[in-house]
C-alpha cells in the first residue's frame, strides 16, 4: 500500500500530515499527488469525504516551497464554488501548511475587501476564492492572475450547478497558458467534460469512486410513513423523526437532518429543541452570524443535531458525523448521493436513514434508480404505536414503551421534563382532546404556501452525469416541472452572461453558508502571522 513517505511531498508537509493523524494516503490522494508533483493537469473524478482536498493542497505545497509571492500577484489560485468551502479549504492550508512559511488569502463575500487586499498587496501564494468575489478584487484592479502557476477548480460540477461556469472559463483566460491545472468534480457532466476539454493539457484522469454512487460503509434505510390524517401529517412525522433518532440510541453521536423546505428546517428544529434534544438550524435565510456559529457548534460537538437545507450543507467537512436523517426525500436524486455523503467520511462508518411519505414515492423511485440499488426498507420503530396504524384517541403508551433518549438529548433537560414531553406530540396527534401543553409555535403547521416553498436552488441546467446517464435522464424526465428554479437553463444563456449576473452570483454567494462578520481568526491570517503568533 502506497504510504505518504514514498509520495515525494515535501518533509515539512510529511510532518503535519502526521501530525493530523492520517497514516495513509486515499485512493485519491495516492493517484493525484504524484502526477500534481510532476507538474502535470490532473482531473479528479471524486466526491466530498474522499480526502480530495489534501489532494491538491499537499502538492500545492511542496511545489510553492520554492520561490517567493510578489506583490498583487498571487502564484497559485484555488476556486470554490461557496465560501464555506473556501473556507475549509483553506483551514486545510493552514493544518498542512504549518510548518512552512507559505501565505494565503480568502476572497469571499462576507470578509471586508480592506483585509483581503492588505494580503495581496503584501503577496500571497495561495489565493482561495470564490469565482464573484475574485471577479470584483480583479476588477478593481487589486489583483493580477498572470502569476498563477497552479489553479485548482474544486467541485467543478457545484460550480456548474449554481452558474459559474462562465465566471470559470473568464478566469482560465486571466490566468498564464503555462499554468498547471489540478480540477476535481464528484460527476462528469457534459460541460464539464466540455471545460476540461478546452482548459486542462492532457490531464491524468483519477476516478475513485463511480459518479453518484453511495459510499459502501454507509447503512441507508427508509421508513415508508403514512399519516393517520392529513392535517396532523406534519406533527406525526416529526414523531417518527424522534422515534427514529432514539432508535439509533447510543450509536447516534451526532446527525445532520435534511428538509427539502426551509421552513420544516425551522420547524423540525424547533420542535426537536422542544423535546429536548440538541438540535439548530441552518439555511440561507439565517442570519450569517447565527449561521457560522452553529456550525462552529456542531463541528464542536457542541451542538448534536444539525436541521439543514441542501444549500446550507454544500460542501460542509465534519469529519465524523455519525447519522444522516432524510425528513422528506430530496426531489433531486443527486442530492440524496450529496446528503448521505456527510457521513461516512473518510472510510468511517455511517447511517442515512430517510422518511417517505406516499407523495414522495416517485422521488424516492428516482433516488433508487440513481444509485442502482433499492434502499432497504425499515420497520417503523414505533411499532404498533405509530399513529397511522393506532386506534385513534384511546392508545396510550406505557412509561416502559416511550422512546429512549439518546446522545442527541440536550443534558440541560432534565430527565422527568423530557420524557413526558417527548411523547406528548405523538400522543396529542393521537388523542386530541388529551392536549399535554398549549401548542407552540414549533408544531403549527406553516401557512400552505410558504410550506411549499423550496430552497431556491441554482442550477444554472440539468447537469446529467455521464454514467450513469441514461438513469438521470430518465430521473430528470420524470421529474416534476420546478417552477422555483431561479437561474436560466441552457448553455447558451450561460455563456451569455455579464457583469450583471455575476452580481447575482455574488448574492447568491452571500446566501450560501459561510463566514459572516464574524469571520474565524484563519481566514485572515497568514501562515507567517501564524507562525510569528
Ligand atoms: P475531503 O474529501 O477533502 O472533504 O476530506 C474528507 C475528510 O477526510 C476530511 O475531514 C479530512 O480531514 C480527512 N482526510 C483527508 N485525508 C485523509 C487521510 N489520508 N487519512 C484520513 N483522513 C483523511
Amino acid at each position: 500500500m502506497t504510504q505518504f513517505s514514498d509520495l515525494n511531498l515535501d518533509p515539512k508537509v510529511l510532518k503535519a500530515i502526521a501530525e493530523a493523524g492520517y497514516e495513509t494516503p486515499t485512493p485519491i490522494q495516492a493517484g493525484a499527488i504524484p502526477p500534481a508533483l510532476e507538474g502535470r493537469d490532473v482531473l479528479g473524478i471524486a466526491q466530498t469525504g474522499t480526502g480530495k482536498t489534501a489532494s491538491f493542497v499537499l502538492p500545492m505545497i511542496t511545489l510553492l516551497g520554492r520561490g517567493r509571492a510578489r506583490a498583487r500577484m498571487p502564484r497559485s489560485l484555488v476556486l470554490c464554488p461557496t465560501r464555506e468551502l473556501a473556507a475549509q479549504v483553506a483551514e486545510n492550508f493552514d493544518t498542512y501548511a504549518k510548518h512552512t512559511k507559505l501565505t494565503k488569502a480568502l476572497l469571499i463575500g462576507g470578509v471586508s475587501f480592506k483585509e483581503q487586499d492588505t494580503l495581496i498587496d503584501k503577496g500571497v501564494d495561495v489565493l482561495i476564492a470564490t469565482p464573484g468575489r475574485l471577479l470584483d478584487h480583479f476588477e478593481r484592479g487589486k489583483l493580477l492572475l498572470t502569476g498563477v502557476q497552479i489553479m485548482v477548480v474544486d467541485e467543478a460540477d457545484r460550480m456548474l450547478d449554481m452558474g459559474f461556469i462562465p465566471d470559470i472559463e473568464r478566469i482560465f483566460g486571466l490566468t498564464p497558458f503555462t499554468r498547471q491545472t489540478l480540477f476535481f468534480s464528484a460527476t462528469m457532466a457534459p460541460e464539464i467534460e466540455r471545460i476540461t476539454n478546452t482548459f486542462l493539457s492532457n490531464p491524468e484522469k483519477i476516478e475513485v469512486a463511480r459518479a453518484a454512487t453511495t459510499g459502501e460503509n454507509i447503512k441507508q434505510g427508509v421508513v415508508m410513513f403514512r399519516a393517520s390524517r392529513k392535517d396532523k401529517e406534519a406533527a406525526e412525522k416529526r414523531d417518527l423523526l424522534r422515534a427514529l433518532i432514539d432508535a439509533e440510541g447510543e450509536a447516534c453521536t451526532n446527525a445532520i437532518i435534511f428538509c427539502n423546505r426551509k421552513m420544516d428546517v425551522d420547524v423540525v428544529a424547533k420542535s426537536l429543541k422542544k423535546h429536548g434534544y440538541d438540535a439548530e438550524p441552518i439555511h440561507g435565510d439565517l442570519d450569517q452570524s447565527q449561521r457560522t456559529r452553529t456550525l462552529d457548534g456542531f463541528r464542536a460537538g457542541n451542538v448534536k443535531i444539525l436541521v439543514a437545507s441542501d444549500v446550507a450543507a454544500r460542501g460542509l467537512d465534519v469529519p465524523s458525523v455519525s447519522h444522516v436523517f432524510n425528513f422528506d426525500v430530496p426531489s433531486h436524486a443527486e442530492d440524496y448521493v450529496h446528503r448521505i455523503g456527510r457521513t461516512g467520511r473518510a472510510g468511517r462508518k455511517g447511517s442515512a436513514i430517510m422518511i417517505c411519505n406516499p407523495r414522495d414515492e416517485k422521488n424516492l423511485e428516482d433516488v433508487e434508480r440513481l444509485v442502482q440499488n433499492p434502499i432497504p426498507r425499515l420497520d417503523d420503530p414505533r411499532g404498533a404505536k405509530a399513529p397511522a396504524a393506532a386506534a385513534p384517541a384511546t392508545e396510550t403508551a406505557t412509561e416502559e414503551e416511550r422512546p429512549r433518549r439518546s446522545r442527541t438529548r440536550s443534558r440541560s433537560r432534565s430527565r422527568d421534563e423530557a420524557k413526558p414531553e417527548a411523547f406528548a406530540d405523538a400522543v396529542a396527534t393521537e388523542t386530541p382532546k388529551v392536549e399535554a401543553r398549549p401548542k407552540q409555535k414549533a408544531d403549527v403547521e406553516p401557512a400552505p404556501k410558504a410550506a411549499s416553498e423550496p430552497e431556491p436552488r441554482v442550477e444554472a441546467k440539468p447537469a446529467p452525469a455521464p454514467d450513469p446517464a441514461p438513469v438521470l435522464e430518465a430521473a430528470r424526465e420524470q421529474a416534476p416541472a420546478e417552477p422555483h428554479r431561479t437561474e436560466p437553463r441552457g448553455n447558451e444563456r450561460d455563456r451569455n452572461r455579464g457583469g450583471r449576473d455575476r452580481r447575482r452570483h455574488d448574492q447568491r454567494d452571500e446566501e450560501v453558508v459561510g463566514m459572516g462578520e464574524d469571520t474565524p481568526a484563519f481566514i485572515a491570517k497568514s501562515f507567517e502571522e501564524r507562525r510569528a503568533g
